[in-house]
């Protein structure tokens, strides 16, 4: 009767409690989506994951509220970009650095060399995860952050992390071919701030911001007309607005070409510091960047390139039509 009553009670538990050892998910807080999508893919069960921004909110800017502190208060491991790009974050998480245990997860990942410099107080330009190929090498990092904390789990997060890691060159691959497709002369991604320089550089399309690397700065009337005269003589056909950032700038691009007497359109939002909206395709970070691919081409007048084998699971997974 005993054993009964304890066989229908572990009926009950997910198999995955009772694969892991006796430890109770690794609670771990990372700063952007793009970093806590990563680290759930790669932790698995054996993590639990919170992002301290949400979808649409611009890290550049970002100051932490008393539930963000609250929430670094219960984290067992900080995860943050670095390279300045939570600007305002730098010393509440140097704080926590000291009782917490807390990782800049960019330098810690990616070489030197890979990097594009970048004028002003930046040095580096922050947006890393645009490349996918680089975006990449925190799997590793990750995966040995949190195989630490939690070793009992090891040869789970270590699958984990190889799965991921092959999906993600998969998709890195697609990206390139697929902004291929897009005839040369109009390879040119305009969009509001300076976040695309990884994205220009690895799927080989010119990007030009209106804004610099940080949405800090102000747009001033000449950078809108410098930003009108260069869509106007290549002929762009699109350009693109952010999620994290008001369209006003771009919509004054399009009237100051309009003037000039050539037709631009908005091409479609783009996710550029932070993923789309949660529990959707567009809030993982394979999602956003699959979807920032598909406006792209198809504003640009491309054509999508089939999805890769490796991808394929993944795809219907999210009931992406392809
Ligand atoms: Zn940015």
């Amino acid at each position: 009767m005993a054993v009964q009553r304890l066989v229908a009670a572990m009926a009950l538990l997910p198999l995955s409690s009772l694969s892991l050892a006796d430890e109770p998910p690794l609670n771990v807080v990372a700063t952007i989506g793009m970093i806590a999508d990563v680290a759930q893919n790669v932790g698995g069960e054996c993590i639990s994951v919170e992002a301290m921004m949400g979808p649409g909110v611009d890290p550049h800017l970002y100051q932490a509220s008393a539930n963000d502190v609250a929430m670094l208060r219960g984290a067992e491991q900080i995860l943050y970009s670095g390279y300045a790009l939570e600007g305002q974050l730098g010393s509440v998480l140097e704080n926590f650095a000291t009782r917490t245990p807390t990782l800049a997860v960019a330098p810690a990942s990616i070489e030197e060399d890979a990097l594009i410099t970048s004028q002003g107080a930046y040095g580096v330009d922050p947006h890393l995860w645009m490349d996918v190929s680089l975006w990449a090498n925190i799997v590793p990092t990750l995966s040995d952050t949190l195989i630490e904390a939690r070793p009992a789990c090891a040869a789970t997060i270590e699958a984990n992390a190889e799965r991921y890691e092959t999906k993600l060159l998969a998709l890195h691959e697609w990206v390139k071919e697929s902004i291929a497709s897009i005839a040369e002369e109009q390879r040119v991604l305009v969009t509001a701030h300076d976040a695309f320089s990884y994205f220009g550089r690895a799927y080989d399309i010119d990007v030009e911001g209106i804004q610099g690397i940080s949405t800090e700065t102000e747009t001033g009337i000449a950078d809108i007309r410098n930003m009108a005269n260069s869509v106007v003589e290549r002929n762009v056909p699109a350009v693109f607005v952010e999620s994290t950032i008001n369209p006003r700038t771009i919509q004054a691009v399009i009237d100051a070409a309009r003037q000039k007497g050539h037709e631009v359109v908005v091409g479609g939002e783009l996710y550029s510091d932070a993923m789309g909206d949660d529990g959707t395709v567009d809030g993982t970070y394979m999602g956003m960047i699959y979807r920032n691919t598909e406006h792209i081409v198809e504003a640009l007048g491309g054509s999508l390139a089939p999805l890769p084998q490796a991808l394929e699971g993944w795809a219907s997974e999210w009931q992406l039509d392809t």
